[in-house]
């Protein structure tokens, strides 16, 4: 089949040289034309493993390209994906689909016959309707089906998540029962449905609150570890026995159940904000109040980082250096959209601290957002001298250092375990004063 993907980010490229993988051929777009250039040139703009190698290889089968051109996608293909983003409001928690709407009214501009817009984005309940209102309101010449397929795939194994998902979210028109846009995006992903992936069919609504509410759950489960660590951290219990204790429940089970500096990046943060928006446009703004709460535990984690710094620097990082191992939100990935490990280190800098960052991935990016932080150029280079060493994203070089390797280069030793990633006993066995979060002070 062909089909074109609006809006080539994360999602979208992934998208794209996943659905040319599966044998479509695809073609790409997006308004960022550099972002297009390089991945004409088969080289992904952001850090996602294996991504390389599907882009390579579909560019050199003749069944991916990319465009900055709409009105070529419009001709290209009957079947469009819509992945741009759908950030936060500058000013309120709600999502900002500015780019969605630009994108559908430029695209329909150029339709013609019967085509099928398949949104991928993470949308606020209710924006299926009201885009297909607008584009019936539109639509002269063209006959234009909407439907919504929200994306699940977890940066870090995108690619995988893409091929061989969990399962495949399809929702329609309700005022259409007897469309076959189901079945027509039932074809695009044939192959990964053969392999029984369930695909689940339902209205609208339903769709596109399965996916926030999947993102709310998540965050509430890390949320809920997070706080009951609080607890553990005035009252001496070990939340990772706990979580482990608990999790073996299968009504609970133990992913997502991981104690540490909270989550981030460019979803769970914003979603559930933009849900919680959502409700309350709806006047059930109490049915996700919890969800503010799910909020603030979280980014008190960041809080509470930072002051179990100052505290183990008695009391002020002021003229202190520190290591902050861990820019991206988590690790396999370059992304640091609302990173908590980014705001600990800008946090420490503007208290006074010498802040020297490392992260495998993701220092081009870090250093846009925070361009006054130092960069160091490894692990052990962001730790010469440091009074102490934070590990704020669990990237597996790190999990791994040697303490007494990094013992020979910094100033004091001190390591802070912000994930609760780290041999604690290993660490005080070479000598290191181990402080996790999420444990009491002598833990
Ligand atoms: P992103 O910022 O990486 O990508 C969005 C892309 O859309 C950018 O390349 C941007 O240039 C492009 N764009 C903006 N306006 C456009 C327009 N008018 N026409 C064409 N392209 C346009 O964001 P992302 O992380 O890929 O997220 C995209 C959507 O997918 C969001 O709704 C997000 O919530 C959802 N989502 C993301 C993930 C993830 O892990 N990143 C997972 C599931 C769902």
């Amino acid at each position: 089949m062909k089909m074109t993907v609006i809006g080539c980010g994360y999602l979208g490229a992934t998208h794209a040289a996943c659905m040319a993988e599966l044998g479509h051929e695809v073609l790409g777009v997006d308004v960022d034309a550099a972002k297009i250039d390089s991945l004409a040139a088969g080289t992904v703009p952001f850090f996602e493993p294996n991504l390389d190698d599907v882009l390579k290889r579909n560019i050199a089968a003749g069944r991916l390209r990319f465009t900055t051109d709409l009105a070529e996608a419009a001709s290209f293909a009957r079947v469009h994906f819509l992945g741009v983003g759908t950030p936060q409001q500058p000013t309120s928690g709600a999502a900002d689909l500015t780019a969605l709407r630009t994108a559908v009214r430029e695209l329909i501009g150029h339709l013609r016959g019967r085509h099928l817009i398949v949104g991928k984005s993470t949308v606020p309940v209710g924006t299926c309707a009201e885009l297909a209102d607008e584009i019936a309101a539109l639509s002269r010449s063209a006959t234009i089906e909407l439907a919504w397929n929200p994306e699940f795939l977890r940066e870090g194994f995108a690619v995988d998540d893409t091929l061989r998902p969990d399962r495949i979210v399809v929702g329609t028109d309700p005022r259409h029962p007897d469309s076959d846009a189901a079945d027509r995006i039932a074809q695009v992903y044939r192959a990964i449905l053969e392999d029984g992936t369930p695909y689940l069919t339902m209205d609208w609504a339903t769709a596109e609150l399965v996916k926030v509410s999947a993102n709310a759950f998540l965050a509430t489960k890390i949320s809920f570890i997070n706080a009951i660590s609080e607890i553990c951290e005035v009252a001496g219990g070990d939340v990772t026995a706990l979580a482990d204790a608990i999790g073996h429940d299968a009504r609970i089970g133990r992913r997502f159940l991981n104690a540490g500096l909270g989550f981030g990046g460019g979803c769970l943060p914003k979603d559930i904000r933009a849900f919680a928006a959502r409700a309350q446009e709806l006047g059930v703004g109490d049915a996700l109040a919890f969800l503010r709460e799910v909020d603030e535990v979280n980014m008190r984690r960041r809080a509470a980082l930072v002051g179990l710094v100052e505290k183990a620097c008695d009391g002020s990082v002021l003229g202190r250096n520190v290591a902050v191992l861990g820019a991206a939100f988590k690790p396999e990935s370059d992304d640091v959209r609302d990173s908590p490990a980014l705001a600990v280190a800008a946090q420490l800098s503007l208290r006074g601290a010498r802040v020297s960052v490392f992260d495998p991935k993701a220092m081009g990016n870090a250093a846009r957002v925070f361009p006054t932080l130092r960069y160091a150029e490894s692990a052990r280079d962001a730790a010469r001298g440091a009074d102490a060493v934070i590990v704020a994203t669990e990237w597996a070089e790190f999990v791994h250092m040697s303490p007494a390797e990094l013992s020979t280069v910094v100033s004091r030793r001190l390591i802070v375990d912000a994930r609760r990633c780290l041999d604690g006993d290993a660490w005080r066995a070479a000598g290191w004063e181990y402080r996790a979060l999420g444990s009491s002070a002598v833990a």
